[in-house]
């Protein structure tokens, strides 16, 4: 007899039941993951991101001036106001940045010395060099600042920012500008956008480069531009905007290393004119200088008065650099025993033949040196 084939069981609810079960449970454990991660998330939303650390070296300058009312906008005493009552005038600074300030000096920056820019680039390279340091912001007087950053661009050596700021108002002024050119230098040298970029100068919002950048105005607070390259970027609502990027930047690569040296040589600078003679190179030259900028016309030339001084000078060993009293443009050379000063000022070319002479006399190397930087 034929077996009746036995037609499966149709599936009852209970195993049906416990795959549900385990499907359940799954989803169930997923879900609570996704839970877990999701307030994790928001938990490390919620947590403010470390600010960054910044130490000002003050100088004084204008930025620390003050004047008897707040009308007065050239009668005041620069390097008046200490770098504490600073930070404290300005309260947004401690939402940009954990500050910590020092007085290096409280001065006019025409007094700044040789002496000063090595003290302050061994406080730099100190301080950089710390873990507990994101960046350096120098406050400094205007009619000098220049100098003093393009001597930091050339002897700091560190990826970390270093920023350079001043004010062209006094503290104590109706619409002073120092209060948020301070904020802007310690947003600006928090800021991993500024990391390798070399020196840079704030203020007025503009960020320009140490070596490019020049005062060109007596008292207006735009004073500061880098007349043949443009600023680097912006500073918008407390962030930078960077377009374009410096080549000649020796922060991070090769640069003069000013370790141990308490005194730098002698370098002056010869102002050009119709009608000169040769009386202010020989008295430099008597004085013991070390190297002549000359301030040329036009693309570095000068009277043929003054030949003879300037190759007595170069014959002597004392390097001679051409520079332009234009503002702008690339000085080329006339005569193969000097060297040009290309794209620097002659304020600028003074630093750079004053860190070159540290390390050579010879005047093969010292024209490479001008190229390079
Ligand atoms: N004479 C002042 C200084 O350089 C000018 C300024 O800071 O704007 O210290």
């Amino acid at each position: 007899m034929m077996q009746k084939k036995k037609t499966p069981a149709p599936r009852t609810a209970i195993p049906g039941s416990r795959i549900s079960c385990t499907r359940l449970l799954f989803f169930a454990a997923c879900g609570l993951f996704v839970l877990a991660l999701l307030s994790l998330t928001v938990a490390a939303a919620d947590v403010p991101a470390p600010l960054p650390r910044v130490h000002i070296l003050a100088t004084g300058g204008t930025i620390a001036g003050a004047a008897q009312n707040s009308t007065d906008l050239t009668g005041y005493r620069p390097g008046t106001i200490g770098i504490e009552s600073l930070i404290a005038s300005v309260p947004e600074l401690s939402g940009a940045a954990e500050v910590t300030g020092e007085q290096v000096c409280n001065i006019n920056s025409d007094d700044i010395t040789p002496a000063l820019w090595l003290d302050l680039a061994g406080r730099a390279n100190r301080i950089l060099a710390l873990p507990g340091t994101d960046g350096i912001v120098v406050t400094h007087g205007t009619d000098t600042l220049e100098e003093t950053a393009y001597f930091l661009d050339l002897t700091v050596k560190s990826d970390k920012p270093v920023v350079v700021t001043g004010a062209m108002r006094p503290a104590t002024a109706l619409s002073a500008d120092g209060p948020l050119n301070l904020l802007s230098a310690v947003q600006l040298a928090g800021s991993r956008e500024a990391k390798e970029k070399g020196v840079l100068v704030l203020l007025n919002g503009e960020i320009n480069t140490a070596r490019d950048t020049t005062k060109t105005s007596t008292q207006s607070t735009g004073a500061f531009r880098s007349p043949d390259f443009g600023p680097l970027g912006y500073m918008v609502d407390g962030r930078p905007q960077i377009y374009r990027l410096p080549v000649q930047n020796p922060t991070t690569g090769p640069a003069f290393n000013v370790t141990g040296i308490s005194a730098l040589p002698r370098v002056d600078i010869v102002a050009t004119y119709p009608g000169m003679d040769a009386a202010a190179i020989d008295a430099f030259v008597q004085a013991g200088t070390e190297g002549l900028i000359v301030t040329g016309m036009g693309n570095g030339e000068y009277p043929a008065a003054i030949v003879p001084a300037l190759a007595n000078a170069s014959g002597r060993g004392i390097p001679v650099v051409v520079a332009s009293r234009t503002g702008s443009g690339i000085t080329t050379l006339h005569d193969s025993r000097f060297i040009a000063a290309g794209t620097l000022s002659p304020q600028k070319a003074r630093i750079l033949l004053m860190l070159a002479l540290t390390e050579t006399h010879d005047r093969d190397q010292i024209a490479e040196i001008f190229t390079r930087y």
